[in-house]
């Protein structure tokens, strides 16, 4: 049984996929998928021993050394030309951190452009925009829900020929999620919104009160306000 999370991420995987799953941990997603007969094959990429091990497990457990290959290697370096794959998952780590493993995959050509990215990011979703945006990929799709009092959003995203230009606007709150602007969504900003009101405080208690600082907060404050109300 997977996490509600990882269920709406698997939501977006076409069937027959040849998947690759980047911090996979247990290979919970790919087992699930391959157990269901809804990928051909997958990869499961850990850089930690232990995660690697854990998912090496769960996929001998489960039989299915055939649909799924674990590898140990840092990001997107686990995937070889031959495996085919037509979609990467990288899911629950920061933004910049599935940014830089984006970048890394760019760099050394290891993406070929013709992959579909399912992205979970819990925190720095604007990073991980602004590089999909600088890098030609288009946001076909976004989603956020709620989970266990945590708020997720998933992000996916195809390679492609066109300009993308996005807002300052929908690189901070999801091209796709400020449209729907769902009670999720307002919970998210309504509770980021106490967080900046919190750090203003504190910020105007402070013996030297830093007026670039509190500027910059303000206008965070007012961008998100307009955005909830
Ligand atoms: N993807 C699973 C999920 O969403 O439930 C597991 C998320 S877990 C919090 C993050 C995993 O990413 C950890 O197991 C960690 O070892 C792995 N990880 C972090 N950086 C990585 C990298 N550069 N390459 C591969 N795996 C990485």
């Amino acid at each position: 049984q997977l996490s509600k999370r990882l269920e709406q991420v698997a939501a977006y995987i076409q069937p027959g996929a040849r998947l690759a799953d980047i911090g996979s941990d247990h290979a919970y997603l790919p087992c699930a998928l391959a157990q269901k007969k809804l990928i051909n094959w997958a990869v499961a990429g850990e850089v930690v021993k232990g995660p690697y091990n854990k998912a090496k497990k769960e996929v001998s457990y489960r039989k299915l050394e055939n649909k799924i290959e674990v590898r140990l290697g840092d990001g997107l370096e686990v995937i070889h030309s031959d495996d085919r794959i037509d979609t990467v998952t990288i899911c629950g780590m920061g933004g910049t951190l599935i940014r830089d493993i984006l970048q890394r995959g760019v760099n050394n050509e290891v993406l070929s452009r013709k992959e579909k990215l399912i992205l979970q990011p819990n925190v720095g979703e604007k990073t991980l925009r602004t590089f999909l945006m600088n890098n030609q990929y288009k946001i076909i799709n976004e989603e956020i829900l709620e989970e266990n009092d945590k708020i997720y959003e998933i992000i996916v995203a195809i390679p492609t020929d066109e300009t993308i230009q996005y807002s300052e606007l929908e690189l901070t709150f999801g091209p796709v999620l400020l449209m729907n602007s769902s009670s999720i969504f307002k919970l998210k900003w309504t509770r980021e919104l106490e967080k900046l009101f919190y750090i203003k405080e504190e910020l105007k208690k402070s013996k030297e009160v830093n007026s670039i600082k509190l500027n910059r907060l303000d206008q965070e404050i007012d961008q998100i306000t307009e955005m909830i109300k």
